[in-house]
């Protein structure tokens, strides 16, 4: 069975990834020769008590995307949803992150993805400086933290979830 996730950074709090929303990342792991990248939108809820997010949904691959098996192209159709999302939950679900999967056990982010991390950073719209990317390897997940900056925003790797451990 699934738990949840949990990292405490320091200097920060603790950051949980739901059991469920960990499950459904798992369901996108490249597995078969011919599986495609996915790829979408973390949404989360930042807290008062009890850690400081809970990462806790996803926006699944929309048609309007780019699915191949080594790229992934998300498109701002991602960006409606987070809205719709947004607006139901009374403004409490937010975006939070980005994700998408890779087909290697266990994934490293590559240029590419370093430069769509660091344009998130710099354009999207987010509460406070953080911002979380994960990457669905075939028997790993792992997360990074971006931290916004006027002159070079930093991303570094927070945590590891060996998956069905
Ligand atoms: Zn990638």
């Amino acid at each position: 069975m699934t738990e949840e996730w949990q990292m405490d950074i320091k200097g920060y709090g603790l950051i949980r990834v739901s059991k469920e929303l960990l499950t459904k990342l798992c369901d996108f792991r490249q597995l078969a020769k011919q599986s495609p990248e996915s790829g979408g939108v973390l949404i989360g809820k930042h807290l008062n008590s009890a850690g400081v997010l809970l990462i806790d949904q996803l926006t699944p691959p929309q048609k309007s995307d780019k699915q191949g098996r080594c790229e992934f192209y998300r498109s701002t159709e991602h960006n409606k949803l987070v809205n719709d999302i947004w607006k139901k939950s009374n403004k409490h679900s937010t975006y939070v992150g980005l994700w998408h999967s890779h087909p290697e056990p266990i994934p490293n982010y590559s240029l590419i993805d370093k430069q769509d991390w660091q344009n998130a950073l710099i354009q999207s719209k987010f509460e406070g400086d953080k911002l979380f990317f994960v990457i669905v390897g075939q028997t790993h997940i792992r997360i990074w933290m971006g931290v916004k900056s006027t002159l070079r925003s930093e991303i570094s790797i927070i945590g590891e979830y060996e998956i069905g451990k």
